[in-house]
């Protein structure tokens, strides 16, 4: 479970505060599949870095199942993501010196399992993409980087997934690819999905919604 209790976030824009996020309380139950929609600029980015610990509210408390981040010190949060969420971002962000198969062993190494071997094979697996595990990011396609990204995420079996607008590079035919395996993740697993998107249609497809304008909450319709 995630709860937000009050939190916003204001930074200094030239020599002006400006509120990138307005005061906001919201819980995210274990195992729904929220989609987080809103222009660009609405905050979507800013919510996903404060959940995740690697921004610090300017008011409120984040609470990750029951330990509030918000009194971590950088160590403790870095071992806490390590532990709890897992990331996928719009360009993929692959290693590009390392094969798929690298790229998805890179967390379990950084945890220190000590053979991957058959757990990265069936994560690759679960992507649909055992046939690609020797290839390099820049010999595969848009959609199969993502997955690769996806299995990656998925290295550690976190209980949250935090996806900013994954689907943002990728054809529709990928897009709803890559939505239906985070589906598949979140019933399998019973993982927290909290994903970032521009699209309605993948939006409608989610457990929940949250539109955001102006670092505001907007109520859906
Ligand atoms: P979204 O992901 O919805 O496109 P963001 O959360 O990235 O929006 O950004 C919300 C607003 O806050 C934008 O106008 C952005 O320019 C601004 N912003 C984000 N981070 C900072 C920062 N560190 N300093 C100044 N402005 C920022
Ligand atoms: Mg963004």
């Amino acid at each position: 479970m995630i709860e937000l209790r009050g939190v916003s976030r204001t930074v200094m824009s030239g020599s002006a505060p400006l509120t990138i996020l307005h005061p906001l309380t919201m819980q995210i139950p274990k195992s729904q599949f929220i989609a987080i929609v809103g222009p660009s600029g609405s905050g979507k980015s800013t919510l996903l870095g404060l959940i995740a610990g690697l921004d610090a509210p300017t008011s409120g408390d984040v609470l990750v199942d029951g330990v509030n981040i918000t009194q971590l010190d950088e160590d403790a949060l870095a071992r806490l993501r390590g532990e709890k969420i897992g990331f996928v971002f719009q360009f993929f962000h692959l290693i590009p010196s390392l094969t798929a198969y690298e790229n998805v062993a890179v967390p379990m190494e950084i945890a220190g399992v000590a053979d991957p071997r058959a757990h990265v094979q069936a994560l690759l697996e679960e992507v649909g993409l055992t046939g690609r595990a020797h290839h390099y990011p820049s010999q595969l396609s848009g959609g199969e980087q993502q997955r690769v990204a996806l299995a990656r995420a998925l290295a550690n079996d976190p209980p949250i997934v935090l996806a900013d607008e994954p689907t943002g590079n990728l054809d529709s035919t990928n897009g709803r690819h890559l939505m239906d395996l985070l589906r598949h993740i979140n019933h399998a697993r019973g993982t927290t999905i909290v994903l970032v998107t521009h699209d309605a249609e993948l939006a409608a497809a989610a457990d929940a919604r949250l539109i955001l304008r102006d670092g505001r909450v907007v109520e859906p319709l």
